[in-house]
């Protein structure tokens, strides 16, 4: 089964004349209709926010696009709140859900009023000791342990992750927020990572909301937001069903209405921190086949690598490729499909049936659009790569420069090597 790309042969062809390759494209069209649907999936929710999780991908012209439609931002580090405050994203429309979080970036997220959303039970007493105050909104992260299992066999194992409270650290840490002041409470929590089913959401919102009750009972607080984190996943695969975020919505509404309500708790706000679902799918690397090499496997080397997409070398994860020009070409070849980094694992694809590749052709990356370009470094010297945004009536602007070996040799300034080199 093919994937289709959200750009055609010729208009690629277009842009490379002016912005070599490799580099990142995006689809304002697909990011606007998607925003717009996650916004109605859950528009019975009076208080809906979705926090855009930034380190999914930063670049500002698509955090504006998200920004229109309500959308405040989920950040985890000094600069990525500097970056929403500088986008005018302030006070109640940051999450700051961090974790092993330095002091001056608790000190920066209280300053500019994000929500902050606390990792660890110890983190109390040193958000405290370093700001000199709780705030009066507080969060807490939930880490139940164990393993968590969705349907369709889909688990993670929230009892290896470095995230979050026990139940106990949580009830504990609810009493001592109480008692120190806070007067806004939310509860948050992320087990699953790229779920492929619509029951994701739905069942952690009942785990969350039955224990919304718990820690009522518990400790006397109402919680006024339930934040259900990232892990909508997209479908890298071609014969995966994606996700429909109308049925998600539904499903939590569902829960909601079956537990919250009832108990008079129908005015909790629902969160979300999706950042894979907000913009995997409205993302592709444009690359080159530059190389073809015959030993004991087929290869082809493309103008990309590891540095411009990371995933398939650190996950092992499937992205599709298409061969532009060649959508309906048979499958013939199998090849693998290589960066230039001097890493083995430097492959966007291993054993891939794909038609028969020719140098020069331009090869489309699928799904790359979340965890793509963001992941980026420089091993081998290797430079980031240009963005573009492919904008709704069909023209393209660039959206972020390609590095230039300036600012590869820019941090070594003082040394004199940039004047000399650059
Ligand atoms: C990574 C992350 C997200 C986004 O996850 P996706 O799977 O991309 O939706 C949201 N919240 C937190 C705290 C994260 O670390």
């Amino acid at each position: 089964m093919a994937k289709k790309c959200f750009v055609t042969k010729d208009k690629v062809e277009e842009i490379i004349k002016d912005i070599p390759t490799p580099f990142h494209i995006y689809d304002e069209a697909g990011i606007r209709d998607n925003a717009a649907k996650v916004k109605d999936a859950f528009s019975w929710n009076k208080g809906f926010r979705e926090y855009y999780a930034v380190k999914a991908n930063p670049n500002p012209f698509l955090i504006n696009i998200l920004k229109e439609y309500g959308c405040g931002l989920d950040c985890s580090s000094l600069t990525e709140l500097m970056l929403a405050n500088e986008l005018d994203v302030t006070g109640d429309k940051i999450m700051f859900s961090s974790n092993d979080t330095p002091a001056e970036e608790f000190e920066y997220a209280a300053k500019i009023g994000a929500t902050i959303n606390l990792d660890d039970f110890t983190h109390i007493q040193f958000l405290e000791d370093t700001i000199g105050y709780i705030p009066k909104t507080m969060s807490l992260r939930f880490n139940p342990g164990g393993v968590y299992s969705v349907s369709n066999g889909i688990m993670d194992n929230p009892g290896d992750a470095k995230y979050g409270f026990t139940k106990e650290q949580l009830i504990e840490g609810y009493k001592i927020l109480k008692s120190k002041g806070v007067e806004r409470f939310g509860l948050h929590s992320f087990l699953v990572s790229n779920t492929v089913t619509n029951d994701y959401y739905p069942t952690l919102a009942k785990t969350l909301f039955e224990l919304a009750l718990e820690i009522r009972e518990k400790t006397g607080v109402q919680l006024d937001f339930i934040n259900l984190s990232g892990g909508v996943g997209i479908a890298y695969q071609p014969d995966q069903t994606p996700n429909d975020i109308g049925i998600i919505g539904e499903g939590v509404r569902k829960v909601y209405e079956e537990v919250l309500v009832p108990e008079g708790m129908g005015n909790v706000s629902i969160y979300t921190e999706m950042g894979r679902f907000m913009m995997g799918p409205y993302g592709g690397l444009v690359t080159t086949a530059i190389h073809e090499k015959h030993t004991y496997k087929e290869y082809i080397g493309v103008d990309a690598c590891a540095v411009n997409l990371m995933r398939p070398a650190m996950y092992g994860a499937y992205h599709h490729i298409t061969v532009l020009g060649k959508e309906d070409a048979p499958l013939t070849e199998t090849y693998d499909v290589t960066g230039s980094l001097c890493e083995n694992n430097d492959k966007f694809a291993i054993d891939r049936k794909l038609p028969k590749i020719d140098m020069g052709d331009i090869l489309f990356i699928h799904d790359a659009g979340a965890h793509g370009f963001a992941m980026g470094y420089n091993y081998n010297g290797k430079l980031k790569s240009a963005e573009v945004l492919l904008k709704e009536d069909g023209s393209y602007k660039l959206i972020r420069n390609a590095e230039t070996p300036k600012d590869y040799f820019a941090t070594f300034k003082g040394l004199g090597i940039i004047d000399g080199l650059c």
